[in-house]
């Protein structure tokens, strides 16, 4: 019988690879990034480690060039969703059981497969499937996916680890135990990490999940489900169900042992999602624990003391990277208006010399947003600002879907704080800068608190002191994340635990213990030694 106590120690972070022409790496990638080109591959169901085919197919397309197919995909019908659920909760009575440190071990050698023999393998699928570059390929599929995983295993050592009191007369313990019945993962387009962290998280407590991809991310995703197996994660832990949204929804949310929900995504789908579990409360077992990272509104506010090359530089990267397609994207800027000419100097001499396009030539920066949808939303809220005497276009303003769904970096400029790029989510690369005066600065920290519903990332670039500290100070609740003199992008696992309040979600920080927390139920034990044999007290007497 194993009966050591052991503990996982906080690992390092992942290193993120250079991708030099000619290295290592960079061949084993371009091998790979030919391969998936050239394949059209079938994406099953995965239920109970079974593959299901349903013969209703969608096709998954490269957003760089949108006739390119890569995978045709089957999608869940009510019976599969069914099957899914039996599954997670025949698979869990098991894996509950299993001692942690093995489940830690599955975890632990997920990352390892994808650290050497899958990395080019999962860079390739998220760079041709979700439109990014392989430097934003690298810092998700990769590191982060590889970070969430070795952390995660820590935490839950540590979770473990933390015990009540006992005395000379009695013994406690806390058991932590999965919950009972399973956990429904439901992941966004932009991150393959997310898309790992959704499913594994709750897996690796003893949980087992139903988990719904987004169709946008169906090919990294598949990948992930096979380098689970060959990890030796049991069939039925984790169950794939591609397929539309709401159908799979509907019947996850009437079923009386769901358990819990891991959602990343929008905050309107993450509403509807937490109406369907009230209408069904009376229904359920347990209360299921509602975790929702949601979206964002993210600023940065720039101080008349910032340094104008790293105020420069954090927008531009902030904004545009992965085409702004990031929860945690700058999308709005409060700049001094005696620094703000220089600043944007800066910016507009940057972006003229970023280039856009297809994710296989590395020189381009920019690339394509994810799809249609995305697209045509995203150039209605710039053609709002090309209509409207509040805004300016000052850089960027022209998109074309012709080949793939290609938006220039925009900057737009506005004399209307309330204006509706200042306010609403876009997820594109667009940013709307508004020019304060100098001596307004409190006024416009209290107008960037209030201006947006959402509380995800923000910056604030300072040199003095006073004025950073006046920041923090009221800016406390507008941001789950906050950057000093940084982009506001960017968190790193164990680093920089990720989540928002009021409407980006629950803020129950990815990649940090807390959010482990919500996967189980704690038991407390007592055992006495010293047990009553008759019911009076002594002060009765
Ligand atoms: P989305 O809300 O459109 O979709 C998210 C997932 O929900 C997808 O898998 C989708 O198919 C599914 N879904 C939609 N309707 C459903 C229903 N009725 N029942 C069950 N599932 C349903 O979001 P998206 O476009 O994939 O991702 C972009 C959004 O995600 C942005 O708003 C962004 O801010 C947010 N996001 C937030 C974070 C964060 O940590 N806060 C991280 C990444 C993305």
């Amino acid at each position: 019988m194993n009966n050591a106590v052991y503990k996982i120690d906080i690992p390092a972070n992942e290193p993120i690879l250079g991708y030099l022409k000619g290295s290592k790496e960079e061949k084993a990638l371009a091998a790979e990034l030919q391969r998936q080109s050239e394949t059209v591959i079938e994406i099953p169901l995965i239920i109970d480690g079974k593959e299901v085919k349903t013969g209703k197919i969608g096709e998954f397309r490269m957003p760089c060039d949108h006739k390119h197919v890569l995978a045709r995909y089957h999608m869940a019908g009510e019976k599969e969703v069914k099957m899914a659920i039996d599954a997670a909760c025949k698979a869990q009575q098991t894996w509950c059981n299993v001692p942690w440190q093995d489940r830690a071990a599955v975890a632990l050698k997920i990352a390892r497969l994808i650290a050497d023999k899958y990395r080019a393998v999962m860079n390739a699928a998220t760079m041709l499937g979700q439109g990014k570059n392989i430097f934003q390929a690298e810092i998700d599929s990769a590191c982060e996916t590889i970070d969430f995983l070795r952390f995660n295993a820590s935490f839950m050592s540590q979770i473990y680890s933390e015990q009540p009191v006992s005395d000379a007369t009695q013994m406690n313990r806390l058991e932590y135990r999965a919950l009972e019945g399973f956990v429904f993962a439901v992941s966004p387009f932009n991150f393959t990490a997310i898309a790992s962290n959704l499913s594994m998280s709750p897996a690796i407590m003893g949980n087992a999940v139903v988990w719904k991809p987004a169709t946008t991310a169906i090919l990294s995703n598949y990948y992930l489900m096979q380098i689970y197996k060959e990890a030796g994660l049991p069939d039925g832990v984790i169950n794939f169900l591609p397929g539309q949204g709401s159908l799979i929804g509907n019947v996850v949310f009437a079923d009386p042992r769901l358990a819990g929900i891991h959602f990343t995504g929008s905050s309107s789908t993450f509403n509807s999602l937490w109406l369907e579990v009230a209408k069904n409360l009376a229904n359920y077992r347990s209360y299921p624990k509602i975790v929702g990272e949601t979206g964002g509104k993210d600023f940065i506010v720039v101080h008349e003391s910032a340094d104008i090359d790293t105020a420069a530089t954090g927008i531009l990267r902030g904004s545009f990277e992965y085409q702004g397609q990031k929860c945690s994207a700058c999308s709005r800027v409060y700049a001094p208006a005696s620094k703000w000419p220089a600043i944007k100097n800066k910016i507009l001499n940057m972006l003229s010399e970023i280039k856009m396009g297809d994710v296989r030539d590395y020189k381009n920066f920019v690339n394509a947003v994810i799809d249609e949808k995305s697209f045509d939303s995203i150039m209605s809220y710039i053609e709002k600002a090309k209509a409207d005497k509040a805004a300016k276009i000052v850089a960027g303003g022209k998109g074309s879907k012709e080949k793939g769904y290609f938006i220039e970096p925009t900057v737009i400029e506005t004399t209307d704080p309330n204006f509706v790029t200042m306010r609403e989510e876009i997820f594109g690369p667009v940013v709307t800068v508004y020019v304060y005066e100098d001596a307004k600065f409190e006024e416009t920290l209290k107008l960037c608190d209030g201006t947006s519903p959402y509380a995800l990332t923000g910056a604030i670039f300072a040199r003095d002191r006073m004025a950073i500290l006046k920041a923090a100070d009221m800016l406390r609740y507008a941001a789950g994340n906050f950057y000093i003199n940084d982009k506001c992008t960017g968190a790193v696992v164990g680093m920089q635990p990720f989540g928002g309040g009021r409407g980006s979600g629950t803020n129950d920080k990815a990649g940090a213990m807390l959010n482990l927390l919500r996967w189980t139920s704690p038991r407390a034990i007592k055992e006495t030694y010293v047990a009553p044999t008759n019911y009076p007290y002594p002060y009765m007497d």
